[in-house]
């Protein structure tokens, strides 16, 4: 009998049992692939080494105004950039399997099932016992009831990266985070991309204004995007992709030699629990559970993409972490604002609400900071003048959201989670020292902006 069981070894199941042990826990893991789960093996990792890649081209296609030679006739060596995104996530996997010798924790090869509050059954019959068990089975790729995947001409984002073969036209539908991201990396790796998304705006939910900076500036790079506009039919004839679309621009059509359908991720929780039990799921299959994370059978927790949104390596790391502490020391798991980031060039990042909403709860008292990168030095010395940081706050001052489209928005965005989180007035971080020249002036500028205080602007 184990203190605590994970099932499924991604960022909720490897860094839960991780931090149990170390807390003195006896902990198990079941994974029935590889250690570090989707995020490792098929997304965060593999997707931000390609894109590591096509920016070392953009940057140098860019390089004539500093004086860089030859930048514009810089190209990839797929199969060697290939190799580079396996090495990457090998080593980080026997980081994590080196991590587990460390600190104690068993890892259990195989599919498991929930069988009772203490009970995994394995596919080979053996049974693991433990006091405590927390479903961290992910999520895998979504279709449309009209749009199959086949692995070939219509693909989802784990087989897109597979890189040995670039599309001449590649057609994106779905204009979410791992949307965008394939849609910059093909686009520099040489195709045309065209991206369609049903809903009005990319990045559906993200701040209206950070989002039409980072439109305007995937469209100056050729990339062709069409919001408001539903895929209606795709069919895939003699090897070409043949599209239909409805809305805004209503009834076009398109030939592509290659779809990536990027439309969400649909939870893994069909056959992790025995159907008896009194484990809930919702319309869509996510697990449900109670502001602690626990399903409805004691001692059973679940986290990660496999309970719903945001589905983050972050929030699923972050939910195990907090399930370990409450079943240690009985403390709530904390209710936090999850920031989120999508890697494309540049970068979006956000935290907290939007001026949107947050008009909805306090008027026109909403108070909003705004600081553009083309006013900061380091932007302009880096040549990063795209981009945006924007602070929404409450008429005291309280910051509510953090928005940011530029150059390493994904690691500026730290300071406005900090306030958002800890419930942080804009002034109190005023008194932080920021380093010059740095980008992360900006996010300084823009919080100076709410109070009234901003110098360049
Ligand atoms: C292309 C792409 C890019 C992404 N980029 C980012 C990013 O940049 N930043 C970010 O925060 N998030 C990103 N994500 C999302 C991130 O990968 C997920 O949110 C995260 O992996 C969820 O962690 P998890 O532990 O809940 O589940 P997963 O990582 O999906 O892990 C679940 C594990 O459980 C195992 N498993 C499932 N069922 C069983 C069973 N019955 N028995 C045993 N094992 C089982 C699976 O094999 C898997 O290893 C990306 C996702 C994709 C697809």
């Amino acid at each position: 009998m184990v203190d605590i069981a994970f099932l499924g070894g991604g960022p909720g199941g490897y860094e839960g049992a991780i931090t149990a042990a170390r807390r003195g826990m006896n902990a198990l893991v079941v994974e029935k692939y590889k250690l570090g789960g989707t995020c490792l093996q098929w997304g965060c990792i593999p997707t931000k080494t390609l894109i590591h890649a096509v920016r070392m081209v953009r940057t140098a296609a860019g390089g004539k105004r500093y004086g860089l030679r030859g930048g514009d006739g810089v190209s990839l060596d797929l199969q060697a950039l290939n190799k580079q995104k396996e090495r990457v996530v090998s080593k980080l996997t026997r980081g994590i399997e080196f991590l587990f010798k460390e600190a104690g924790v068993e890892l259990v090869s195989g599919t498991g099932r929930v069988t009772a509050a203490d009970t995994i059954l394995m596919e080979d019959g053996r049974e693991i016992k433990a006091r405590n068990i927390v479903i961290a089975t992910g999520s895998r790729m979504a279709e449309l009831p009209h749009v199959k995947l086949d692995g070939e001409r219509i693909i989802g984002s784990r087989h897109a990266l597979d890189v040995t073969s670039v599309p001449d036209r590649l057609l994106v539908i779905g204009a979410g985070a791992i949307g965008l991201e394939n849609a910059f990396i093909y686009r520099w790796l040489g195709s045309e991309v065209t991206v369609v998304e049903l809903m009005d705006q990319i990045m559906p939910g993200s701040d209206a204004e950070t989002v039409a900076v980072l439109t305007a500036e995937l469209k100056k790079q050729k990339i062709r995007i069409h919001t408001a506009t539903r895929t209606d039919r795709v069919d895939v004839q003699d090897g070409v992709v043949h599209a239909e679309f409805s809305g805004e621009e209503s009834g076009w059509r398109g030939e592509f030699d290659r779809v990536l359908l990027a439309v969400g991720r649909r939870p893994v929780s069909e056959g992790v629990f025995d159907p008896g039990l009194p484990i809930r799921l919702d319309k869509a299959g996510f697990i449900q559970v109670d502001t602690n994370l626990r399903t409805g059978l004691s001692g059973v927790y679940a986290c990660g993409d496999v309970i719903g949104q945001p589905q983050l390596a972050h929030k699923a790391s972050h939910q195990a972490m907090a399930i370990v502490e409450h079943i240690l020391t009985g403390r709530p798991v904390p209710d936090h604002a999850v920031p989120a980031a999508v890697f494309t060039d540049p970068e979006m990042a956000s935290v907290g609400i939007t001026e949107a909403r947050a008009r909805e709860i306090h008027g026109d008292q909403v108070k909003i900071g705004r600081f553009p990168y083309a006013a900061g030095s380091r932007a302009n010395a880096v040549d990063e003048k795209a981009g945006l940081v924007k602070v929404v706050a409450a008429p005291d001052n309280t910051v509510l959201g953090g928005h940011i489209v530029g150059a390493e928005a994904g690691e500026l965005i730290l300071p406005l989670t900090l306030a958002v989180q800890k419930h942080m007035k804009a002034d109190e971080l005023l008194e932080l020292t920021f380093i010059h020249p740095t980008l992360g002036e900006n996010v300084w500028e823009a919080l100076a902006a709410v109070c009234g205080r901003a110098v360049h602007i």
